[in-house]
């Protein structure tokens, strides 16, 4: 089968690698029908040390089932499913409170074992528990939102949910890639009153305006915490939902969060020092919160509202491609060219 590898930075191929096969009673195979690139890859496309790679590529996918093991009860062949960016058995103890990035058997998909998702075919482990049935056909138009709830859709929802936003409350979201956005969305959703969006893009600020933002601002650093505070009163917000993971997007943060607020962060952090002393988080209670994203516990909350036409996270896909489209996706997204690329295979 064909299957997307990331050779090193800059350099991603569309290479013919052994096809998928059943090891273990609890996998399903699954032909993809509908993979996508995501704002995380552009990390070690940017800078993947040289000499380790290549890497299977791509945690979010919709797919038909092909064949099952053994073990498997929840799916079966021909069945249209769609699974999570991370990879969780669902029964340890961490899964069973919901918390499937703690899982203990826990993995990544192009890591160690694992396919990737930007490719034809993917060996699924712990298929019952990975693997979510849609009740719609592949070529259905709701394919792009439904694809949402594999990563991006379910990120931006944690971040509204693990920063506590509620009826009522004031929402900073740092970041206009597809996960600000759809934070923008998730913050509109649990009730938010005033969403302020910090993103220097237009078209993506507009989209963000449609999800539920009441203000944009534009403006970054200093300058930007300004315009935050200028919209609140003076305050900042009650939470700031990060979706960035630069250090200056976690200052910018420290610097929009309201008295006694809570900073939520799902932009993976590519820094481990910042400040969380008395003059940023500790003086007036400011709580920090967020991380890897249990998506799959959102799947099943999230996915009525796309099917009876509510909400269409999918929006967030501007640009189409096959596979063989893969490697020019990935250089339209860091150019900033395309929002976020839908692959189908
Ligand atoms: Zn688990």
């Amino acid at each position: 089968m064909r299957a997307t590898l990331l050779h090193g930075a800059g350099d991603v191929r569309v290479e013919d690698v052994p096809d998928p096969v059943l090891a273990g009673p609890s996998d399903a195979l699954v032909r993809v029908t509908a993979a996508c690139i995501c704002g995380t890859d552009l990390w070690p496309y940017a800078a993947m040390p040289a000499g380790s790679g290549p890497a299977r590529m791509g945690h979010e996918f919709i797919g038909i089932v092909e064949a099952t093991g053994a073990e498997v009860s929840t799916v079966k062949k021909g069945d249209l499913v769609v699974a999570p960016w991370f990879i969780s058995d669902g029964t340890c103890e961490f899964c069973r409170e919901g918390q499937y990035t703690s899982c203990t058997h826990g993995g990544m998909w192009g890591n160690g074992p694992y396919d990737g998702g930007q490719a034809e075919a993917v060996r699924v482990p712990f298929a019952d528990a990975m693997l979510v049935r849609l009740p719609v056909g592949a070529d259905s138009a709701l394919m792009p939102s439904l694809l949402t709830l594999s990563d991006v859709f379910g990120t931006g929802y944690h971040a509204a949910v693990a920063g506590g936003v509620t009826a009522g409350s004031s929402v900073t979201v740092i970041g206009d890639g597809a996960v600000g956005l759809l934070a923008v969305l998730s913050a509109k959703r649990l009730g938010a009153e005033q969403i302020i969006l910090m993103g220097r893009h237009k078209a993506r600020t507009d989209l963000g305006r449609e999800f539920g933002a009441t203000d944009v601002v534009s403006a970054r650093g200093q300058e930007g915490v300004e315009l935050v505070r200028q919209l609140t009163g003076g305050q900042g917000t009650h939470v700031v939902l990060e979706a960035v993971g630069t250090r200056a997007a976690y200052d910018q943060a420290v610097g929009a969060v309201r008295r006694s607020g809570t900073i939520s962060r799902v932009g993976v952090p590519q820094y481990e020092e910042a400040p969380i002393g008395p003059s940023s988080l500790f003086r007036y209670n400011v709580r920090l919160a967020g991380g890897a994203a249990p998506t799959r516990a959102y799947i099943s909350q999230l996915m009525p509202d796309i099917l009876n036409g509510t909400i269409e996270p999918g929006k967030v896909f501007d640009t189409s491609t096959d596979l063989a489209g893969v490697p020019a996706g990935y250089q339209q997204m860091a150019d900033r060219e395309s929002l976020k690329v839908l692959v189908r295979p």
